[in-house]
């Protein structure tokens, strides 16, 4: 079938299966180079194997949970919605959460995902108490901090190249409401905002949409979101009865793909400037419901198709803290001067937590969309030569286009990883369109 990630580009011919068990697992996995596949939520070709992708659809029961220390043990294809489902009304939520709930267990770990809470908190692999795991000789390891600590490392942002996890516990947080009070500071440009997350970093949560099309004193102009679990005192008296449970919303659906140009940078223009000027109308502290705060996109389903046929990619770097205010003025100058912003243009602040080969490192992180064509492509490897010059990194749970010298430029630690995989017999039993790409 052609299979590729949420971004629907790159479209690769790969021969899927699901296993139904473990037994069926280890022997596919004999079966030529593998990689596993959650809910392909990764933007491009890392959970795409041309003739071996192992899809992890029927690994979804959770096995156990310890109500006094949060820990739950799952195996890796349930998925992040199904843990909130039934753990939100016990008074536990995700220790960590990306921008989607639609991802499964095993995903965030391969991704080793980060949330709005990474300044504070570190990323998802912090709170993996220990995973069970494929391995290269097709034999299943328990691996954590303290046993087969090589391979927990790896593991935890490693992308499926280690193996296939089968199962893991992680440690959910204690809450007690469903409800996030926000609060909404109005960047005026890049220095403000890097102003306003740095005398943040006490808040839980923080992220920063910004407008991407603003240039001269209004580059880089946004809106940074912090969040805190609201006390039920704070929540809504009509709800405080059971402050667990907030109410059902209706879900929109996009069934067709829209035109090209639909997306352009008069409509992306259009788009910033009425939410910008909404935002700054409203009042700055508000209380958002656990899904609308973490998950606005999920409420629309299928909203990749928004881009049209062709696809679209997302750009993700990180720039060091002490580059920061230079380069994402470059990079936001470069993207506001070629016109071709997206809705969706995300910053957020890391924290020093970094881990064996996982993206984060300390610093600020932009995030954003662009249909797939001429123009776009060009401007991205612009985009990678100006974060190369600021030492930083990119993301490659989001990665689809990337070339192998930009990817080898930045990744210092590639060259150890790929030798650990070959002292493992892990490069010759997994590996990805993306791995090979990258030349991982
Ligand atoms: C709307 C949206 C918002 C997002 N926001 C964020 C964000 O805020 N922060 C963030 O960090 N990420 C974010 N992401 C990216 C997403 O969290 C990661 O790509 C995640 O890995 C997807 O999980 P999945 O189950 O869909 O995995 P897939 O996309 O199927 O696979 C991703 C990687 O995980 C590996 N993998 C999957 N299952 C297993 C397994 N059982 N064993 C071994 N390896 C496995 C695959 O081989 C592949 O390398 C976002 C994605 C979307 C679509």
């Amino acid at each position: 079938m052609k299979l590729s990630g949420w971004g629907r580009y790159p479209k690769i011919d790969a021969q899927v299966t699901a296993p139904r068990s473990t037994d069926e697992l280890t022997n596919l996995v004999q079966e030529g180079s593998a990689i596993a596949r959650g809910n392909g939520r990764a933007y491009g070709d890392s959970a795409v194997s041309a003739t071996n992708t192992i899809h992890m659809k029927h690994f979804n029961r959770m096995l156990a949970f310890d109500a006094d220390t949060g820990q739950l043990v799952a195996e890796a294809g349930v998925l992040l919605a199904d843990v909130i489902e039934a753990f939100l009304p016990r008074g536990w939520f995700p220790s960590v959460t990306p921008g989607t709930k639609f991802v499964t267990l095993g995903g965030m770990i391969a991704a080793d995902v980060h949330g709005k809470n990474h300044h504070k908190d570190g990323s998802f692999g912090a709170y993996v108490d220990w995973v069970d795991i494929v391995t290269g000789d097709g034999s299943v390891e328990r691996c954590s901090q303290t046993e087969n600590v090589e391979l927990f490392e790896w593991t935890v942002g490693g992308m499926g190249l280690t193996g296939v996890i089968l199962r893991a516990a992680i440690r959910l947080r204690p809450v007690t409401s469903a409800w996030i009070e926000q609060t909404t500071l109005v960047a005026d440009n890049i220095t403000h905002a890097i102003e306003l997350f740095e005398s943040s970093l006490d808040a839980t949560y923080s992220v920063a949409w910004i407008d991407c099309l603003q240039t001269g004193t209004d580059l880089g102009r946004s809106l940074v979101m912090l969040g805190e679990h609201a006390p039920v005192t704070s929540v809504p008296a009509q709800y405080r009865k059971q402050p667990l449970q907030t109410p059902a919303k209706r879900k929109l659906s996009i069934p067709v793909d829209f035109p090209g140009w639909v997306l352009n940078g008069l409509s992306v223009r259009a788009f910033n400037a009425f939410y910008y000027w909404n935002a700054k109308r409203k009042p700055p502290r508000q209380l958002v419901d656990w899904d609308s705060y973490f998950y606005p996109l999920d409420a629309i389903l299928g909203w990749n198709k928004i881009y049209g046929r062709r696809g679209f990619v997302q750009y993700q770097c990180v720039i060091p803290l002490n580059h920061a205010e230079d380069g994402l003025t470059e990079l936001l100058a470069a993207i506001a001067s070629a016109g071709a912003g997206s809705f969706l243009s995300v910053l957020k602040r890391f924290g020093a937590q970094e881990s064996r080969f996982s993206f984060p490192m300390e610093g600020y992180t932009l995030a954003l969309d662009f249909p797939v064509n001429t123009k776009t492509l060009a401007l991205m490897d612009e985009l990678d030569s100006i974060t190369l010059r600021h030492n930083g990194r990119f993301y490659l749970a989001k990665d689809s286009r990337m070339p192998r010298d930009v990817f080898l430029q930045s990744e210092h630690r590639a060259d150890d990883y790929s030798k650990y995989r070959r002292g493992e017999g892990a490069s010759a039993a997994y590996s990805s369109a993306q791995s090979e790409r990258l030349g991982l």
